[in-house]
């Protein structure tokens, strides 16, 4: 967020402010302007252009740790490094709280796009002065070539946009041009986010459930749901593609809402013991109305909530760390157990565990699949059955393929564990007839 300084005045003809009061520099109504008229002045013969988009990393933080009016110092800063740094001829919005256009007549191609993207990384990579302190940033960047990217304005702002959140999604300081190759996966995404919003109105999207077992015995204490889909063209899709999609183009609620109503509703009917353990996404961590959301499905399935576990990740608690701390909290006072899935993947940090509540914690699938033939890995994941142990955290290892793996685990001291060892994912009718068949050797145990 910007202080009270950063909101813009002036007003074009559409109403939009065409002067940011903070920087001094144009708004997203100035690029729009400037993209009109060089394509005008271009119209009888079309050479390209370039715009870039430019986003400050982890600026957020910064804000929140020294306060609004030192975001508004380094804004400024930033504003004062751009306009020194650019090509002749280039102009430099500001279109967001810490995101700026640069508008380039000159660039012509890719290369040169990623020249200026190189030198702009470069320029904000210095630290900034904010009174006594210095703080580092990064920023990434997302350029797109008229007419190639879009002929007019708001498309060639949407392709460097995109070109943009590929930077992000990347990581830090990076920086990435709108391509053939960006254009043409957009379109197939485009299909896809198509086929599968018709797949859920179909209702053709299913839950398959794979087991979660108690290692000394093999029994079932629970399935994970895991969404499946298959299409008439697509074929086979991974959820591990969908489910990203479905986050980024706005409409992971509908489809979250579809599977757990599914997963809910075959839970209801297995024994009282196995619970049902179900992902949440991290677009969904950032709506306080998830938690609600959940409770009412699972109410209208009749599924008692303590036998709800939830499974999120780090990287998703991260995201908004006080809105997932809400949901997290509403979910655990009416019973539903809270899972970190992936443990060890991504930026783990032992210091998490400690911030939230947490219930159970599932070792990724890479530890495990190391686990027999690395001994730091063994010592790795020892450290963390330990300590979860300490904190009272239940473990779930992910992802066991072989019986030495299993025998590791258990020597480790993990309980419970998922995998194909045990078994895949399976259908419902499937998880039925693998709870009958649980329940009839404890039986003939017993
Ligand atoms: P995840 O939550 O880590 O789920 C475990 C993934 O590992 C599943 O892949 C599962 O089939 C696979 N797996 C389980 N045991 C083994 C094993 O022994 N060996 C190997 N090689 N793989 C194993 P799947 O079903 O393709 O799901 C991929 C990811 O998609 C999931 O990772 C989860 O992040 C996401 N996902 C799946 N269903 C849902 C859902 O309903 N909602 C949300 N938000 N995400 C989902
Ligand atoms: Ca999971
Ligand atoms: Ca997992």
């Amino acid at each position: 967020m910007v202080g009270a300084t950063g909101t813009p005045h002036k007003a074009d003809a559409s109403g939009l402010p065409i002067k940011d009061r903070l920087t001094g520099l144009g708004t997203l109504a100035s690029l729009r302007d400037s993209i009109d008229s060089i394509a005008a002045e271009r119209a009888a013969d079309p050479a390209p252009f370039t715009i870039g988009l430019v986003n400050l990393d982890g600026f957020k933080p910064i804000n929140d740790l020294f306060g609004p009016e030192s975001g508004d110092d380094i804004l400024c800063q930033v504003a004062e490094r751009l306009l020194a740094c650019v090509p002749d001829g280039a102009s430099v919005m500001r279109t967001g709280g810490d995101e700026f256009a640069i508008v380039l007549p000159f660039v012509f191609e890719r290369k040169s796009a990623e020249k200026v993207g190189m030198m702009l990384k470069e320029v904000l990579s210095a630290p900034f002065d904010i009174g006594d302190r210095h703080v580092r940033l990064s920023a990434s960047s997302g350029f797109a070539i008229y007419p190639f990217a879009g002929a007019e304005a708001g498309e060639l702002t949407k392709s460097a946009a995109t070109a943009l959140y590929r930077s992000k999604r990347r990581g830090r300081a990076q920086i990435t041009v709108y391509s053939h190759e960006i254009a043409q996966e957009m379109r197939r995404a485009t299909h896809m986010e198509q086929a599968l919003r018709n797949a859920i109105i179909a209702n053709e999207i299913d839950v398959h459930f794979q087991p979660i077992v108690e290692i000394a015995t093999g029994d079932i204490v629970g399935f994970e749901a895991l969404a499946r889909w298959c299409d008439a063209d697509l074929g086979y899709v991974s959820p591990a593609v969908f489910v990203p999609l479905a986050e980024e183009r706005g409409f992971i609620d509908a489809l979250s809402e579809a599977l757990l109503r599914k997963a809910a509703e075959q839970a209801v009917s297995w024994p009282r013991h196995i619970f049902l353990s179900f992902n949440l996404s991290s677009a969904q961590l950032v709506d306080p109305a998830t938690a609600l959301n959940v409770l009412s499905i699972v109410n209208r399935a009749g599924l008692d909530p303590r036998r709800l576990d939830i499974e999120i990740t780090e990287t998703a608690v991260m995201a908004d760390p006080d809105i997932a701390g809400r949901v997290l909290t509403m979910l655990r006072n009416v019973g539903c157990r809270i899972s970190l899935d992936d443990f060890g993947t991504g930026q783990s940090s032992l210091g998490r565990l400690c911030d939230f509540t947490f219930d159970k914690v599932k070792i990724d699938r890479s530890f495990v699949s190391r686990l027999t033939a690395e001994r730091s890995t063994e010592h790795i994941v020892r450290a963390i059955i330990d300590m979860c142990h300490g904190m009272n955290f239940q473990v779930v290892a992910e992802g066991i393929e072989t019986a030495a793996e299993v025998d590791m685990l258990r020597r480790l001291g993990c309980t419970i564990g998922q995998g194909w060892y045990f078994g895949k994912a399976v259908d419902a009718v499937t998880a039925r007839r693998l709870i009958n068949d649980s329940a009839t050797r404890q039986l003939a145990v017993g």
